[in-house]
């Protein structure tokens, strides 16, 4: 038993990804899924497959398919549209620049090269386990396959991923930013309800278990499914996911209802329509806010400005750049408090943004980097912009006044809802303004690290606006 261990051991080492076909270079992209997955939570394993269209979006043809799974799960099989066999390697390799993190690398080897434009049809049959990825230091993957439990999505590569072991390559292709349509069909024991902020089907029986299928609402960049004993309650075009226990349910969905209504009115009808969900995930599983739902553990329905932060990314137009300074997750976490003093009598706005001030305040002093970066950077050296961006964002709200504000977001939206934008985009809108004290503002914030000493200098919300503020004003 011991030697057949060792065997097993040495006979699943993993190779570095420099051993393998060296992709440099990514260009076909999933344009659909179709996800057909068992859950098998009393071995706390998932089986199936996932049907995937890839289309090359590249200039030159393409031959092999670089995939990503979860490292604990391996593909028994990969066949071709007609069901042929195809040819395909599997390795558990270490990420070229992060040898912490490992996944199972798939490289497809198709038998004609798809040419560019063309699409491919596939279908990888894979099983196996998903225990999280927290030794990465994304202690927020604490994945799983439970009876209490289970989580589907793309942070674990739960199911094939077209990317390469080097993030470096897997940026450069942006692949995020490639929508793809998805149907799943998910099977899980009587009792488990699957979760997902795509449009459910239909709910099947079969032999004593359930089948759950969804489909996409919009294009998306991700799919998650979660199972769990959920109890769903619905009405007034959302859909909530509960954990058994959950009291704050109703509570929830009437502050949501009110803030949708608010931001409606400052930033206009948002453009898209169907069913909202929100769904909440154990604690310490990461909140996500996808074109459909929200995804968030149990302390956001206790903790409503978390609502509010995810609601008003419903009105981001999507990124375009590969590194931005993440501005709208300082938009995000300025619209949090300002929509807590307006929705809850008790809080305010200056005293919310003096504790935003304070945590920037105290990022700086841990972090230095801070202190040398101009705030376009934020995103390239990997600097989050929640509390210096919030008072980016306080401070437009206080110099244009709230009614030029929602003008300018929801102009902004508009403008860019179908396009997607850039912050250079976002500086062009508020310099087109022609508005001397945003001018003033943006000598501060963009290509300048004068913003630094505003916020260092600062002993108050109040007191950080006087310091940024053009001198001259009338
Ligand atoms: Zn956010």
């Amino acid at each position: 038993m011991y030697l057949l261990r060792i065997f097993l051991w040495l006979s699943c080492f993993c190779v570095s990804a420099s051993e393998l076909t060296s992709i440099e270079n990514i260009e076909t992209f999933a344009t659909n899924y179709h996800l057909d997955l068992n859950i098998n939570t009393q071995t706390s394993s998932l089986s199936g497959s996932a049907t995937i269209t890839a289309k090359n979006q590249g200039k030159s043809p393409v031959s092999v398919i670089p995939l990503r799974l979860y490292r604990l799960l391996s593909v028994t099989g990969v066949t071709s549209s007609t069901g042929k066999p195809l040819n395909y390697t599997q390795r558990v390799v270490s990420n070229r620049d992060d040898t912490l993190f490992q996944a199972n690398y798939i490289q497809l080897l198709l038998p004609d090269a798809i040419l560019p434009e063309q699409e491919v049809v596939f279908t990888v049959n894979y099983s196996g386990h998903i225990k999280g990825y927290t030794e990465t230091g994304m202690g927020y993957i604490k994945d799983d396959i439970s009876p209490e439990f289970s989580i589907i999505r793309m942070d674990a590569y739960a199911y094939p991923l077209i990317t390469v072991p080097d993030d470096k390559v897997n940026r450069a292709s942006r692949f995020w930013q490639k929508r793809y349509n998805y149907t799943a069909d998910i099977e899980v024991d009587n009792g488990l309800v699957v979760a997902n902020g795509g449009t459910l089907i239909g709910v099947t029986e079969n032999q004593g278990r359930r089948v759950y299928s969804y489909k996409n609402q919009k294009p998306s960049w991700r799919m998650d499914f979660m199972v769990a004993p959920y109890t769903v309650t619905k009405g007034h075009g959302f859909k909530l996911f509960t954990l058994p226990g959950n009291k704050h349910a109703t509570h929830y969905i009437e502050k949501a209802k009110q803030t949708i209504s608010l931001y409606e009115n400052w930033f206009g009808q948002r453009q898209s329509t169907g069913e909202f969900s929100f769904i909440e995930i154990p604690k310490g599983f990461g909140a996500q806010a996808d074109v459909s739902a929200i995804i968030q553990d149990s302390e956001g329905f206790v903790e409503v400005t978390r609502l509010y932060h995810e609601l008003s990314h419903l009105w981001d137009p999507r990124s375009n750049e590969s590194y931005s300074p993440r501005w709208n997750e300082g938009k995000a976490t300025f619209l949090e408090y300002l929509t807590d003093s307006r929705l809850n009598k008790m809080a305010s706005l200056s005293s919310h943004m003096t504790d935003v001030l304070k945590r920037a305040q105290k990022q700086f002093a841990k972090q230095p980097k801070y202190l040398t970066t101009a705030f376009e950077e934020y995103g390239k050296v990997g600097l989050n912009a929640y509390s210096v961006g919030a008072l980016f964002f306080a401070l437009l709200h206080h110099e244009l006044g709230e009614e030029k504000f929602n003008h300018l977001l929801r102009s902004f939206y508009v403008a860019h809802v179908k396009s997607g934008a850039s912050t250079s985009d976002f500086i062009f809108a508020l310099r087109d303004l022609n508005d001397p004290d945003i001018d003033w503002v943006l000598s501060r914030w963009v290509n300048s690290l004068a913003f630094i000493e505003d916020i260092s200098n600062a002993t108050s919300f109040e007191h950080f606006i006087t310091l940024s503020q053009r001198k001259d004003k009338i």
